[in-house]
């Protein structure tokens, strides 16, 4: 498979040009600059190609966004129509546009019925900046103002910006000025990393109770929300064992404590459930969207608030001081009308739920339950980690997981996959287009990257 790609410079300009001006996300900058960047000009499908026309099939889907794959003619066609016909208005005082009503009304027929209000962002950083802020107005309007903890947990991610950060669980980020008062942390429930001799059903249960000893400690009357990842994403695709999440919204109920679920990986089919949330069986209390909602094709995000919280909102709240100029940007939402409209009409969720996301888990525990690196495999739908052991049987990771999934990650794009790696996990989110052949594809690239990895070590 070929494509036109039209690079006016050549690879290596490019990469003079980036490393000259431009500072990436997540990594040594001095570093990158001795190799220099990859540079992606052209996408389609769950194809990608660089600036020397090297394909890449993208097992991340960007960055766990591009729910639809690269090229689609009718997200183009509905930005394009939205430019020419409203290119930008606001959502400040008293106006709106039919775009952003349409939007709406199509979000809230595909959620459960106990949510009614959205506020719309640009990214899933602002849209939990929003959070934090809408959180502490509901509990100041019900006289509670010293209600303003938010918990969040350990290796979580929540977002780049200050408060984001803040509620994220990145040691590494805090440390690079994003801890804020007010904000605590619980930890994750990671069971083979954490679980020592209990089964999993215990140890779900043990790390939900985390929650419990925190708000004790904190006193409940100064707690505003419990906020996490139904499963974990850039933490390392974490799936909670089966008894955790009931535990956790029991303790949220008990002590009155909002339940916020960060759906900005999970949400629109990822894991075969229009929200992950559906997938794990409890019920939050707001929803944090971004990513599969336009498919990555242009920025948007939300906080999706329930009926019980939107009505003190709007019935008690008086003016709501928050607003972002681009916040419900008609082109965004022209681009998450087609985007929505396609995953429910061609039957995607449903396909990843019934048909793709069994097929690649099937594969995955196929090909990689004996393997000598993996010690684990977990996912759901099209979303999944393989999970690097030194010994499987004791659940003993390497001391340097890091360095040995980097690895296995450059193994991958050499062999043309784009895979990700954090700390000793494989971690992968192909779009929810993908067939079976593509599935097929990833896996065994996969494979291969992992027995090259394998074969360093001298396990193969
Ligand atoms: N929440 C989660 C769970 C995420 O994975 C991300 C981004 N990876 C964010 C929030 C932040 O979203 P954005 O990068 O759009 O600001």
């Amino acid at each position: 498979m070929t494509a036109q790609i039209t690079p006016t410079r050549s690879t290596q300009d490019y990469q003079a040009l980036d490393a000259a001006h431009h500072i990436h996300a997540f990594l040594d900058q001095k570093a990158l600059n001795e190799k220099g960047a990859l540079v992606i000009a052209k996408g389609q499908g769950l194809n990608l190609w660089d600036t020397d026309g090297k394909r890449y099939l993208d097992g991340m889907s960007g960055l766990w966004c591009t729910a639809l794959g690269y090229g689609r003619e009718d997200l183009n066609a509905a930005a394009s129509r939205q430019l020419a016909e409203l290119a930008y208005y606001n959502l400040f005082f008293h106006t709106t546009h039919p775009r952003v009503i349409e939007l709406s009304e199509l979000l809230f027929s595909l959620l459960p019925a106990h949510y009614s209000h959205a506020i719309y962002t640009n990214s899933g950083s602002e849209a939990n900046e929003v959070l934090i802020r809408t959180v502490r107005r509901y509990w100041q309007i019900l006289g509670q103002p010293q209600k303003k903890i938010m918990i969040g947990r350990w290796n979580g991610y929540h977002g780049s910006t200050l408060g984001s950060t803040a509620l994220g669980g990145m040691g590494f980020m805090h440390e690079m000025g994003g801890m804020l008062p007010d904000f605590a942390h619980i930890g994750e429930p990671y069971y083979f990393a954490e679980g020592g001799d209990l089964s999993e059903e215990e140890f779900g249960l043990k790390a939900a109770r985390e929650l419990e000893t925190k708000i004790l400690e904190l006193g409940a009357e100064n707690v505003a929300a419990f906020v996490a990842e139904p499963f974990q994403g850039a933490g390392g695709m974490i799936f909670p064992p089966a008894s955790y999440w009931a535990e956790i919204q029991r303790i949220c109920r008990k002590y009155d404590v909002l339940l916020s679920a960060d759906e900005v990986i999970g949400g629109f089919g990822r894991t075969g459930e229009w929200f992950a949330h559906q997938h794990f069986g409890f019920e939050p209390d707001t929803l944090t969207i971004a990513k599969g909602l336009t498919s990555g094709y242009i920025p948007m995000g939300g906080l999706v608030l329930s009926k019980r919280m939107a009505e003190v909102l709007v019935q008690q709240g008086g003016v709501f001081a928050h607003g972002l100029t681009y916040g419900g940007h008609p082109v965004a939402a022209a681009v998450a009308i087609a985007n929505l409209k396609a995953l429910r009409d061609e039957g995607i969720v449903s396909r990843v739920k019934n048909d793709t996301g069994p097929y690649l888990q099937k594969l995955l525990r196929d090909t990689f339950s004996d393997h000598p690196l993996v010690g684990d495999v977990q996912g759901a739908g099209l979303v999944a980690a393989l999970q690097f052991a030194e010994d499987k049987a004791t659940r003993k990771r390497f001391a340097n997981e890091g360095d040995i999934a980097w690895t296995c990650r450059t193994y991958g794009f050499d062999e043309g996959l784009i895979i990700r790696s954090t700390q000793g996990r494989m971690i992968m989110a192909p779009a929810l287009v993908a067939s079976h052949a593509e599935l097929d594809e990833l896996v065994d690239k996969t494979k291969r990257a992992v027995d090259r990895t394998a074969r360093d070590l001298g396990l193969l």
